[in-house]
């Protein structure tokens, strides 16, 4: 199955087999547990503003189909491919399984640099991807949702596009719409908000008190710039951020409301003026409490993981730390980690709402979304914390195996086949 070689694919295999170890998961089981079942590549031929056509390569993986239909982000970065695409299923299904939720994990992308698309580009690119993934997705086979590049317009002209197939309105087959057409209250911030939850549950488990503690952020996008914000609600400081282009810092706070306001005027947050720029490398090792990674993958490594000064890691980003950034980690033992699959499962909890409401026409309140949302990452925090603690694991390792041992059960009872 070497068609998904990639760094990442890489990482997550390895990761899988840390834990198959641990769980005594017999050899025989583990090939078709660690691969996914299905994947489409397509070519997206596009008419670009100036008259000329360029084909992007777009792709699609579903890793299982054991407890449900497979769900997953879209993403548009121009490192997109298949290997990676491939990684992000496997952890999105053990990041399903650890919630709860009834799905398995899948994943798509385009390599494409969306911001140098125009808005009319950006539009028949997405409808095109759609029309030609359009047999291989639906509420009850495949649910796509917003990641890097993407966001509730993308969703909308996919739901579009694929209701347009249907002959009839099908809000189920996408996640992170506009409310207006059958979106979830709170979905928007689902998982910045939550990534921030978490950070101040580790601190509680640490006996650090919120108000007065810092906090840096890596990648200033929709799981960052909500994270950062929540964190300051609940009374930490955040004194660096940054987004593709650098970082900002400064050891007294940043103002994200006026942050905010430069954001909307330049889309970057360089050259904020209440701020010193920072290089990215050096954003990651700026003292604080809480350090959190939600740009992209493979940002915490064996380079970095030694000098760290954080005592959190909330892991907003999908795979930000490698096995071997993992291994000083743990033989340090003075970061508190808060893996991926727990700390950003925020994003799916609630599309699984918003999937359920849209299948039902039957709306919820905010209120009621968040109450939801806080009851579930609190009960996976609980349980990934007494597995780390009885067993004396890493949390990561004690969340993978949770979301691992649960979709091992359902794949035995059911057969060789979902
Ligand atoms: P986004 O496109 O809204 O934001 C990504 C941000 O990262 C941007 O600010 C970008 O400039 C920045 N960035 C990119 N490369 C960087 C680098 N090398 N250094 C610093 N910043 C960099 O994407 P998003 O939806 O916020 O997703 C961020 C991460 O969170 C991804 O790993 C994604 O898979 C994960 N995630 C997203 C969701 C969701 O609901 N959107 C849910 C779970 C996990």
């Amino acid at each position: 199955m070497n068609i998904y070689a990639h760094p990442t694919f890489d990482m997550a295999q390895r990761q899988f087999d840390l834990v198959a170890d641990l769980l005594a998961i017999p050899d025989n089981d583990r090939g078709w547990l660690k691969f996914p079942k299905r994947a489409l590549t397509v070519a997206c031929p596009v008419r670009m503003d100036d008259g000329s056509t360029r084909v992007f390569a777009g792709y699609r993986v579903q890793h299982h189909f054991a407890l449900g239909p497979t769900k997953g982000g879209l993403r548009y970065h121009p490192d997109v491919t298949l290997g990676e695409v491939a990684a992000l299923a496997l952890w999105m299904s053990w990041k399903c399984a650890l919630t709860g939720l009834p799905y398995g994990g899948a994943k798509g992308g385009i390599s494409v640099d969306a911001r140098s698309l125009s808005p009319g580009e950006l539009e028949r690119l997405t409808r095109r991807y759609t029309q030609e993934v359009v047999n291989f997705i639906g509420p009850q086979v495949d649910i796509p949702a917003p990641d890097v590049g993407t966001n509730e317009q993308v969703m909308a002209w996919l739901m579009d596009t694929y209701s347009t197939h249907a002959g009839h309105a099908v809000p189920a087959v996408v996640t992170g719409k506009p409310v207006h057409l059958g979106g979830s209250l709170g979905r928007r911030e689902a998982t910045g908000r939550g990534v921030a939850y978490l950070a101040g549950r580790a601190m509680d488990t640490l006996g650090l008190e919120a108000s007065g503690a810092t906090a840096v952020v890596q990648g200033y996008g929709n799981v960052g710039a909500v994270a950062a914000q929540s964190l300051v609600k609940q009374g930490l400081k955040v004194i660096g951020v940054s987004d593709v282009g650098g970082g900002i810092h400064n050891a007294a706070g940043i103002d994200l409301r006026r942050l905010e306001a430069w954001f909307a005027e330049h889309r970057t947050i360089l050259g904020f003026p209440e701020a010193e720029p920072i290089a990215n490398a050096d954003l990651l090792t700026l003292p604080c409490d809480v350090l959190v990674p939600a740009a992209l993958e493979r940002q915490i490594t064996a380079e970095n993981a030694g000098q760290l000064r954080c005592r959190v890691i909330a892991e907003g980003a999908n795979g930000p730390t490698t096995p071997e950034a993992d291994e000083i980690l743990n033989r340090r033992g003075d970061v508190f980690v808060v893996p991926d699959i727990l700390c950003n499962a925020g994003g799916v909890v609630v599309s699984y709402f918003e999937w359920v409401q849209d299948l039902q026409s039957f709306f919820w309140s905010e209120g009621e979304v968040m109450d939801k949302l806080f009851r579930i990452l609190e009960g996976a925090f609980q349980s990934t914390l007494n597995v780390s603690r009885k067993q004396n694991l890493p949390m990561r390792t004690a969340a993978l195996s949770l979301g691992i041992r649960r979709v091992w059960e359902a794949k035995k009872s059911r057969g060789l086949f979902p």
